[in-house]
């Protein structure tokens, strides 16, 4: 493959924009990747910072959902034991704690797995 702009000159990359071969004089070195040097330099750079802002949100979704499975995942096991010692004195509405605490448990597995996908 040769280079778009200078047919004679054999290509060292493709610009990430419009998918042309680039020589080493056409080529402009935009945050690790090709570009049309003068022409899709701005459109490269502006590609490149999307991804990279895409990547960051993602990872702190991911990290939200980790904090909430341990929150959750915390707060369900409080409430599940509460429900297990105050058992033998409250009797019956210790079962509504305890599912309290599986429903919190739940959430937490849940969220776990959330916090996985976006990874
Ligand atoms: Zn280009
Ligand atoms: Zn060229």
């Amino acid at each position: 493959m040769n280079c778009f702009y200078h047919t004679d000159k054999p290509a060292i990359g493709i610009c990430k924009h419009c998918q042309r071969g680039l020589c080493a004089d056409c080529a402009a070195i935009i945050d690790d990747v090709l570009a049309c040097q003068h022409r899709h330099e701005d459109a490269v750079h502006m590609q490149e910072q999307l991804t990279a802002r895409n990547l960051f949100q993602s990872k702190r979704v991911s990290s939200a959902y980790t904090r909430n499975a341990i929150f959750y995942g915390l707060v369900g096991i409080l409430f599940a034991w509460f429900g297990y010692i105050q058992y033998r004195f409250i009797g019956i509405q210790a079962i509504f704690f305890m599912l309290i605490g599986l429903f919190l448990l739940y959430a937490a597995t849940a969220n776990y797995f959330e916090s996985r996908k976006h990874k």
